[in-house]
């Protein structure tokens, strides 16, 4: 398989993913309780929505179509935010989930832009590499500014009383279960 097509699946890959973040940013938005984060959020959405479009040119330039290879990786990113859109938590401590969520989210999109752009750049794409560098500044800019709202809504959280424990839900209990699967088959390898 050559270059250009391993990018086109990567490029397919990405479009899925902003898709998927069409429909996943306006629940973060709508989840937060800091204004200042639903505002990053909502933002963010117009961002993205622009983002599909820009994408749509590349693969226009390509003479390509978008469609054809779903993201697993950003449908994983976005059930981890679903988790922490159920936590009963606190307002800040709730918010302070959202945003390792979120940070989730932008910088996998960053590392799937920077793979693109350095094949794109190879290839003597310089007008897709341009057009991608464009999603991976506002990808860049976004995780920055979730960053700097984060300090004052982790600040405020980590004045919030610790939640009472409470019974594991199912999901929960799956998760805990397959966190020790994980642990024991890396158990013999991390003893050599
Ligand atoms: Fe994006
Ligand atoms: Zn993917
Ligand atoms: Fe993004």
């Amino acid at each position: 398989m050559a270059l250009k097509d391993v990018l086109l699946e990567e490029l397919r890959d990405m479009y899925s993913a902003e898709n998927q973040l069409v429909k996943a940013l306006p629940k973060l938005a709508k989840g937060a309780k800091n204004p200042k984060l639903k505002q990053l959020f909502k933002a963010h959405l117009d961002e993205t929505k622009f983002q599909v479009e820009r994408l749509k040119r590349v693969f226009n330039e390509l003479g390509e179509k978008p469609t054809g290879q779903h993201c697993n990786g950003m449908e994983g990113v976005i059930e981890e935010g679903k988790d922490a859109l159920e936590k009963d938590e606190e307002g800040a401590s709730f918010d302070s989930g959202l945003i390792g969520a979120a940070l989730r989210t932008e910088h996998y999109e960053i590392a799937g832009y920077e793979a693109c752009i350095s094949m794109a750049t190879t290839l003597g794409m310089a007008k897709i590499a341009k057009l991608l560098n464009s999603n991976l500044k506002e990808e860049l800019a976004a995780a920055k500014k979730i960053t700097a709202a984060g300090a004052a809504i982790m600040k405020q959280s980590a004045q919030e009383p610790e939640a009472p424990k409470k019974p594991k839900s199912g999901k929960e209990k799956y998760s805990a279960m397959k966190s020790k699967e994980d642990e024991a088959k890396a158990s013999a390898d991390l003893k050599k």
